[in-house]
This record gives C-alpha cells, structure tokens and sequence, in this order.
C-alpha cells in the first residue's frame, strides 16, 4: 500500500490533466478510493490543471519575463546588507557571513537577475486594433496594426482561410497604392495567427486587403 500510494501519487498531476492511458488511469482511482491523502493533493491539483489547460500555447511570449522592478529589489537588498552599521571588530565576520550567505542561497537567483538585467529589453509593443470586415463568408478575422519606423505591420488572426490555399495581403497608402505586406497559407478551421509586414508608414496607411489565389477579396480592414 505504501509503495503504491508513493507510485500513483506520483501519477496525480498527468491524472489531474487527463494524461494517463486507461488502466493508469484505473489504478489511480482504484487507490483513491482507500487513499484520503492522495484525495487531498489531487483536490488541490485540480484547478491547476483546469487553468493550464485554459493556456493557449500561441498565446505566450517567447521570453518568460521576470515581475518588474525584482532586479532592483534584489539588489537594493544586497546593498542594505552591506550597508548595515556594525561593530568594527565584528565587521569582517558578518561581512563574511553576508558573503557566504549569498554565495549559499543567492547564486542561482543572482545569476538568474544579472541574467535578465543584461538581456536586451524590448519595448513594449504598442498594438492598434482594428476592425476586419469578412467578405468570403467563412472567415473570421481581427488585426492589431504596429507602427515601426520602416512600415505598418498587420497582425492577423484569423479563421476560415482554406487550408494550403495561397493568401497575399497588401497595404493600401492613401496616395491609393496597394502595396504588398506578405502571404500566407490558409489553415482552414483552426486559428491562424501571422505577422504581415509592409513599407507603408502607418501615417500614410489607410487600409489593407486580404486576397485568395483568384484574386478575390476575402477580407478587408479600413483604419
Ligand atoms: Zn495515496
């Protein structure tokens, strides 16, 4: 029994997420039963799994970021622990301590703080949403437009783009030039997420059009 409570409740969190194949699956409810102390962890599994699975994939960043303002927290801490008023002679002993200290318990956390104090920092990037109007009936689409200083890019997400067919997008400048952001290649049902990228400042930019391999608009957005 003990062996086994050990075993499956090691099980619990693919439990939990619905991950273990069917007599894996029996096992760890057939110990559940007898098992108040395994009912207890998965109890508090549970809606862990729940919003791990609400996660979308494609919706996280490249770059986990630490929470703002922890390298400064970390090293104002440090700072304070030096500055602290001691007696001359115990000077050198706390001192050491304070260094083995950090040296013990602060090496992973300080290496991973310089680490992403030295990374190169984006900016945040300002997004501008905008309406899409769907013309083939299928489709479903909504953009957020980025103004870099080389051109407007069209964030499309979408759905209903026919799988494997060719998609061209193209800004429009408000001199009326249809000016080419890229392509893409339709998914069908699931989500489809791309980046389009055009030389049209976002100053001068007025609208863009999506286009099929016909040459038909499926889906246009005016901003
Ligand atoms: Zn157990």
């Amino acid at each position: 029994m003990r062996d086994e409570h050990r075993e499956l409740r090691e099980l619990l969190g693919a439990f939990a997420l619905g991950h273990l194949d069917p007599p894996e699956r029996d096992r760890v409810r057939a110990h559940l039963d007898g098992c108040a102390a395994c009912r207890a962890e998965l109890a508090e599994l549970v809606p862990l799994g729940r919003r791990l699975s609400a996660v979308d994939p494609d919706a996280l960043d490249e770059t986990p970021t630490p929470p703002p303002g922890l390298g400064e927290a970390v090293l104002a801490r440090i700072a304070e622990e030096e500055r602290r008023v001691v007696p001359l002679r115990r000077r050198t002993t706390v001192r050491r301590r304070v260094a083995l200290g950090a040296a013990v318990t602060g090496v992973a956390a300080a290496g991973a703080v310089v680490g992403w104090v030295a990374r190169p920092v984006p900016d945040p990037v300002p997004l501008e949403p905008v309406s899409v109007q769907a013309v083939a009936s299928d489709v479903e689409a909504r953009a957020d437009l980025v103004p870099h200083t080389w051109g407007v890019e069209v964030r499309l997400t979408g759905t209903g783009f026919d799988a494997g067919e060719v998609y061209r997008v193209a800004v429009t400048a408000d001199d009326g030039r249809e000016v080419p952001a890229g392509e893409f290649l339709g998914v069908g049902p699931q989500p489809m997420r791309c980046n389009l990228n055009s030389s049209v400042l976002r100053a001068d930019a007025v609208a863009f059009e999506v286009v099929d391999a016909d040459g038909d608009v499926v889906a246009r957005s005016e901003f």
